[in-house]
């Protein structure tokens, strides 16, 4: 089978879709940025057509450059259908099927927070590690999975998924928090308390004060103030109490954190003794790193996304 010079890869976001296109090497040789239609499914499929072609005619790649695409929330690898997109327009459709159909060339679905995984497990933080769970602690939270570089995807496609694992009742009732729905459809995931969206809402039931980003509470934290350090000490104990599932779970050699959250810097300084209660004694915490490349990397890691695919079909 002939290599492709290209492999293409979009990170198709709430307010923006971009493609990447990087050579055998990995570097991207071309990228281009066109707004979302969150609304009207025909224009969200006709935009991405138009950035693909636009590819192929600036770089006259033979063959068709393979394409992966990252699409926020959960996609079913088996039937293609979408769960949980922030997209409107996307939610009980299918892409890929309808980009196949016209594009002629393998297309493969991933998520957001897969190929920021990816990403971040070639070049970037986790770069050359055994294996990796990239986290994503943003609107929401996610995972990929990533061993000897290769994303391990499930069967459909939903491993690392762990921000839909219930939070412990034992924690729900320490805390008296409020059984917090989810956009899942189910109650108390753990992303509706450790996601950014989540230390918001922390703050809002402890605090009783609404809209106030993650950042401005950081600030107040540093500064001492006593009802952000209740806020944060509540959050660390439940995101550590998480990690330390994940760590008995897929026992990582490196956790690099994403999303808005991974900008905090006390979560690379507290975070891992947060962690330690809740392991088995004697078990350590992998490093807990900031991310390289961060939202950055998203096309770019569905692009890998790509190549692992067409690596696999190679005979
Ligand atoms: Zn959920």
């Amino acid at each position: 089978m002939h290599t492709p010079d290209y492999f293409y890869g979009i990170d198709l976001g709430g307010t923006k879709i971009e493609l990447v296109a990087c050579d055998a090497s990995l570097q991207v040789r071309y990228r281009q940025r066109v707004p979302t239609p969150t609304q009207d499914y025909d224009a969200l499929v006709r935009a991405l057509v138009g950035l693909i072609q636009g590819a192929d005619a600036a770089l006259t790649a033979r063959p068709p450059a393979p394409l992966g695409i990252g699409v926020p929330g959960i996609v079913d690898s088996m039937t293609g259908a979408h769960l949980c997109a922030n997209i409107p327009c996307l939610t009980g459709r299918e892409l890929l099927p309808v980009l196949r159909a016209q594009l002629k060339r393998p297309i493969t679905l991933g998520n957001d927070c897969q190929c920021f995984a990816l990403s971040e497990a070639h070049g970037g933080a986790a770069d050359g590690a055994p294996s990796m769970f990239g986290l994503i602690l943003g609107t929401g939270a996610g995972a990929g999975y990533v061993v000897d570089q290769r994303l391990v995807r499930g069967r459909h496609g939903a491993a690392g998924e762990w921000g839909h694992w219930p939070l412990d009742p034992s924690l729900l009732h320490r805390y008296e928090l409020p059984l917090l729905p989810c956009p899942c459809g189910r109650h108390a995931c753990l992303e509706s308390y450790v996601s950014g969206t989540g230390l918001r809402r922390l703050h809002a039931h402890f605090n009783g004060e609404e809209n106030i980003s993650a950042e401005q509470l950081a600030i107040r934290y540093r500064a001492g103030e006593v009802q952000a350090a209740r806020v944060f000490g509540v959050h660390l104990d439940l995101l550590g109490a998480a990690l330390a599932r994940i760590v008995l779970a897929y026992d990582p050699h490196l956790i690099v954190l994403g999303g808005g959250l991974s900008q905090l810097p006390h979560l690379y300084t507290e975070l891992a003794a947060a962690v330690r209660p809740h392991l088995i004694p004697g078990l350590g915490v992998p490093p807990i790193l900031p991310p390289a490349f961060g939202d950055a990397g998203g096309a770019r890691g569905a692009a890998l996304l790509a190549r692992q695919t067409s690596h696999q079909l190679e005979p």
